[in-house]
């Protein structure tokens, strides 16, 4: 038996292209480098999570800050009032969001094996979290016991008592379960840390680092190929 893991955000489904269009849309220019926007946005994002899972800020305010911090060191043209309009935009491309049909191939190639357990963990406000878990039609792949939001936990990513969380939920051991994710320090150093093994979508192509995934995957195709490939193994 093995369990699977997915992160939702970029990695179950790409939510960088949303982040930067509804940018565009309010402040009217074309992002010139949208890597170094992501880049900015999710380090902003690493600033004000805590407060955001524990429900003290909304998933609105804070994506505003968020955007207009961006905006500012990015030299960007912009008003007070665009982050939170941004951040609507944001939401209302998000409302269209749905698993790519290479995804949907990989989470039914899974699923098909009685061998494996799928589940997520997921960083965020719960609502916010289980609304795209329902967006998302995950239901048809993942048990919700087998789903864990941050939000409804006392803990953030990295800590590693999520991954001790997800182990019992699974009832399964640390070197037979794969984390899926995008973010290498909240996603792949804790899992490296707690045992598990690990594919990396290092989609912005940053520099490796000292303690490796076992995969590392650059694009979408890299990384339905590797997935399919897994699904096969014993
Ligand atoms: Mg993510």
């Amino acid at each position: 038996m093995k369990g699977i893991v997915f992160d939702i955000d970029d990695t179950l489904y790409c939510r960088q292209d949303k982040l930067v269009k509804a940018a565009e849309t309010v402040l009217g220019v074309k992002i010139p480098d949208w890597r170094e926007f992501i880049r900015i946005y999710y380090e902003k994002s690493d600033v004000n999570m805590e407060a955001l899972e524990s429900g003290e800020v909304s998933t609105r305010d804070t994506n505003g800050w968020r955007y207009n911090e961006t905006f500012r060191l990015l030299g960007l043209p912009y008003k007070q009032s665009d982050g939170c309009l941004a951040a609507d935009a944001y939401l209302e491309l998000q409302s269209h969001m749905a698993l790519s049909e290479d995804m949907e191939k990989v989470l039914d190639a899974f699923a098909a094996d009685p061998e494996t357990k799928l589940s997520i963990l997921t960083a965020g406000e719960s609502k916010h979290q289980w609304h795209k878990v329902d967006m998302l039609g995950l239901d048809r792949w993942f048990d919700r016991a087998n789903i864990i939001v941050t939000g409804d936990t006392p803990y953030s990513k990295p800590d590693i008592e999520l991954l001790s969380m997800m182990e019992s939920r699974l009832g399964l051991i640390p070197s037979d379960i794969w984390m899926i994710g995008d973010n290498y320090d909240k996603d792949i150093a804790p899992a490296v840390k707690a045992g598990w093994h690990s594919v990396w979508i290092n989609r912005r192509g940053l520099p490796p680092p000292e303690r490796r995934s076992d995969i590392e995957v650059f694009t979408d195709d890299e990384l339905t190929e590797a997935l399919l490939k897994m699904s096969c193994a014993d």
